[in-house]
């Protein structure tokens, strides 16, 4: 009997466990767009201009292998039920997910397809390793990266490789007519704030392996650990989290393509890079143990953190108007490309909850709207990091200061002067400090403070020693 498979964040057709799953069997491959699932956390905007382009790309592929993608909106307890009638399908196989959300979503669809005694069949997370097979030996979930790194990384050499693409697809008879993608409206009418996102991104599975491809040549894996930090450099990380994120590449691929190609020389010089993919990794295991994750605090404590929510300080951030040079770019390079520097996600994160005393569901809430790799795993993990009520975080009076993090990782001014041009005739030596320039430098530069570039929002220590105030506020409540 045919088969649907039921792509999800899995849009690719090599290691697609769901696909290979299905054998010769005809297939009908569906797309459902169940917003009503997903809720709060259905895309945002740069995601969806993603997934409209992904989605063209994988629906050409599909065809090409003999059967198109069927685009379908609603509930996906509905859709697929109906779907699988038509064809007379007797399963739906499909890959798991982390988020909250979609595993409601499985037990829906689970429940309605078993009504008409249809099958879903759920193949392995878009993981390296499953979350239920790795435990502390207290029998409960890691809640520190470096032991689940230390535990999960030996296993892994025994990764299994991945599964090769369909060599063809047979396509069931009887589906109706599917959604033209173009009238689903993914992508933004004017004005269009995503025009720079086509030079840099390439979304889909061939844009993944040609991303993947071009992090493996020129030596970039082994510089990695070295300009892995550098904002500047526009290659100085792989920029694969779109791609990992919609499931374009499994992380296996990634995995062994990274062994094989550092294998050639030094070995070692893969564990930076491969140490990121277990952050990727340990987020998502995060997830799935805690799914509170994106709502609460990890930290019970933190549930009573003195916020002082302030719409302006938000709007200011989310702008690019702080008046920190480092974070000002950083907020800028996210709204032009929709993605953002992970260094400099650390700091534009850390001033909005520290010095600013910005809620950290706010800046989490931002990001899922303007990445293209807007991710409930790593965006929420990462965010409750930066915030100190993470399962794993630093400890809460290490705060970074946004001026020395930016003198230090941006020695040269590149970054900040391609993000905030109206710096640039700055010298370095006040190109983070525009405040403490004397009167007559920021003149000669052109750079009247209040006009050209705002004064910083709080001074960088009154800004830390009010953060560190609401802390111990904090941890005095009963
Ligand atoms: P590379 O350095 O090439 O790393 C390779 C892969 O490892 C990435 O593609 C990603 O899948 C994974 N990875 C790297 N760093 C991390 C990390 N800190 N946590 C989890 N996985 C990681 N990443 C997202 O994919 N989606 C998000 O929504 C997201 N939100 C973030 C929010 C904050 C406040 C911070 C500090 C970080 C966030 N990150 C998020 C993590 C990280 O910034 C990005 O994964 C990284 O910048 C992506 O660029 P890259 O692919 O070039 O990374």
């Amino acid at each position: 009997a045919p088969v649907l498979i039921w792509f999800r964040q899995d849009l690719r057709l090599a290691d697609n466990p769901a696909l290979a799953a299905a054998g010769d069997r005809p297939v009908l491959p569906v797309f459902v767009r169940d917003e009503a699932a997903a809720g709060r956390w259905a895309p945002g905007g740069a995601a969806r201009w993603w997934l409209h382009h992904s989605l063209a790309a994988l629906a050409a592929a599909l065809r090409a292998k003999g059967a198109g993608l069927h685009l379908a909106r609603g509930r996906a307890e509905d859709v697929l039920p109906a779907l699988a009638r038509a064809v007379g399908a007797d399963a739906v196989l499909a890959n798991r997910l982390c988020a909250p959300w979609a595993r409601e979503q499985e037990r829906r669809v689970a429940t309605a397809l078993a009504g008409q005694g249809v099958r879903l069949v759920l193949h392995e997370l878009p993981l390296l390793h499953d979350p239920e097979a790795l435990r502390a030996g207290s029998g409960r979930a890691y809640e520190a990266f470096t032991p689940f790194a230390r535990a999960v990384r030996p296993r892994l050499e025994h990764l299994a490789p991945p599964l090769p693409a369909p060599a063809r697809l047979r396509a069931a008879d009887g589906a109706p007519a599917g959604e033209a993608l173009e009238s689903w409206r993914l992508t933004p009418r004017p004005p269009d704030w995503a025009a720079a996102f086509p030079a840099l991104w390439q979304p889909g599975e061939a844009g993944a392996e040609a991303r993947l491809a071009r992090f493996l040549s020129a030596g970039r894996l082994h510089g990695y650990a070295a300009a892995r930090d550098r904002p500047s450099e526009a290659d100085g990380t792989s920029g694969l989290s779109p791609h990992l994120h919609w499931g374009e590449i499994s992380p296996r691929r990634v995995w062994h393509a990274v062994r094989a190609a550092a294998e050639e020389g030094d070995r070692a010089a893969a564990e930076p890079f491969l140490r990121e993919l277990l952050w990727r990794e340990f987020c998502h295991h995060l997830l799935w143990h805690r799914p509170e994750l994106p709502e609460r605090p990890l930290r019970a404590a933190f549930a009573g953190f003195p916020w002082a929510p302030d719409a302006r300080l938000l709007r200011a951030w989310q702008r690019g108007e702080t008046g920190f040079p480092i974070v000002d770019a950083g907020m800028r390079q996210l709204w032009r490309h929709g993605w953002m520097h992970n260094r400099v996600r650390m700091i534009a994160a850390s001033v909005l909850v520290k010095h600013l005393l910005q809620p950290w569901h706010d800046g989490a809430a931002w990001f899922w709207d303007t990445l293209v790799d807007a991710d409930l795993a790593n965006n929420s993990a990462n965010w409750q990091w930066v915030a100190g009520c993470g399962a794993d975080a630093a400890p809460y009076f290490r705060i970074f200061n946004p001026v020395r993090q930016g003198e230090r990782f941006d020695p040269e001014g590149r970054y900040v002067r391609r993000f905030v041009p109206e710096l640039a005739r700055l010298p370095d030596r006040f190109l983070h400090r525009p405040w403490e320039a004397p009167e007559a430098v920021r003149r000669a530069a052109g750079v009247v403070l209040g006009r050209d570039y705002p004064r910083p929002l709080v001074d960088p220590a009154a800004g830390r020693a009010r953060a560190l105030a609401a802390f111990a506020a904090m941890r005095r409540r009963p």
